[in-house]
C-alpha cells in the first residue's frame, strides 16, 4: 500500500528515473520492447482511439481559423515533396494498373453522357487552350522542336494588333473554324521542318492559313504573281 502511495505521489519522478536508466541500457529496453510488444502496440492504439475525436476537433477547427497558415505549410510541403508525391503516384499507378483502368473504364461508361458534355463546355470554354495543346500534340508527334504556350499565343495576338499576319484583316477567337477566326501559322511549316515556336509562329486568319498550306513564304508569295 505504501509503495503504491509512494508510486502515485512520485510518477513524474519515477518515469523519468526509468527513462534514464533504459536510455543507459539500451538492450534491456530493447529487451523490454520486445517482451511486451503487444501490448505497448495496443496501448498505443488505445490511446490513439481514445484522443482521436478530440485530435480531429481540434484540427478542424485550427484549420477553419488559420486557413492562410495550413494553405502556405500545404503548398511548401508539396512543393518539397514534389517529386516523391510523383514517384508515390506512379509507383500506386503501377501496382494497381488493371484494377484503376477498370475503374476507370467503368466510371466512364456509367458517366459517358455527363462526360461528354463536361468535354464539350470545357472545350467551348477553352477553345484557345485546347487549340494549342492539340498543336503543341501533333508537332510532337511529327518530331518537330520547340512548344509554345498560351501566353505566348497572346502576345503574338497582341505584337500583330490582333490582325491577320499575311491579309492584314481583324481576326477573332471563334469556337467554329470562320474565314476570320484567329489560327496558328507556322511561317516555315514544321512538315519543312520548322520549329513549333513562338518565332516561328504569326497569328493569321483561317482562309490565310488554309491558303498558304504546307507552302514555304517564297513559294505560296510566287503562286500570286
Ligand atoms: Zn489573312
Amino acid at each position: 500500500m505504501q509503495a503504491a502511495e509512494y508510486r502515485a505521489t512520485h510518477r513524474e519522478e519515477l518515469a523519468a528515473k526509468q527513462r534514464a536508466y533504459l536510455a543507459a541500457h539500451p538492450e534491456i529496453a530493447a529487451a523490454y520492447y520486445e517482451r511486451n510488444k503487444v501490448r505497448i502496440a495496443a496501448r498505443a492504439a488505445e490511446r490513439y482511439q481514445k484522443n482521436k475525436a478530440t485530435r480531429v476537433e481540434y484540427s478542424c477547427r485550427y484549420r477553419a481559423e488559420h486557413p492562410e497558415t495550413v494553405k502556405a505549410h500545404n503548398d511548401r510541403w508539396h512543393a518539397d515533396h514534389h517529386e516523391e508525391e510523383l514517384e508515390v503516384g506512379r509507383r500506386y499507378y503501377a501496382k494497381n494498373a488493371d484494377k484503376l483502368n477498370h475503374k476507370n473504364s467503368k466510371w466512364r461508361r456509367d458517366n459517358r453522357g455527363a462526360i461528354r458534355l463536361r468535354e464539350a463546355r470545357y472545350r467551348a470554354e477553352h477553345s484557345e487552350e485546347v487549340q494549342i495543346w492539340r498543336r503543341n500534340g501533333r508537332a510532337r508527334k511529327m518530331q518537330a522542336p520547340g512548344e509554345y504556350t498560351i501566353a505566348e499565343w497572346r502576345a503574338l495576338l497582341v505584337l500583330w494588333d490582333h490582325c491577320c499576319a499575311y491579309c492584314g484583316r481583324e481576326i477573332k477567337k471563334t469556337h467554329t473554324r470562320q474565314p476570320w477566326t484567329a489560327t496558328q501559322d507556322h511561317i516555315v511549316p514544321l512538315i519543312r521542318g520548322g520549329w513549333n515556336c513562338g518565332l516561328n509562329i504569326v497569328p493569321a486568319c483561317n482562309s490565310c492559313n488554309v491558303q498558304k498550306n504546307s507552302k514555304l513564304l517564297s513559294e505560296w508569295f510566287a503562286e500570286g504573281e
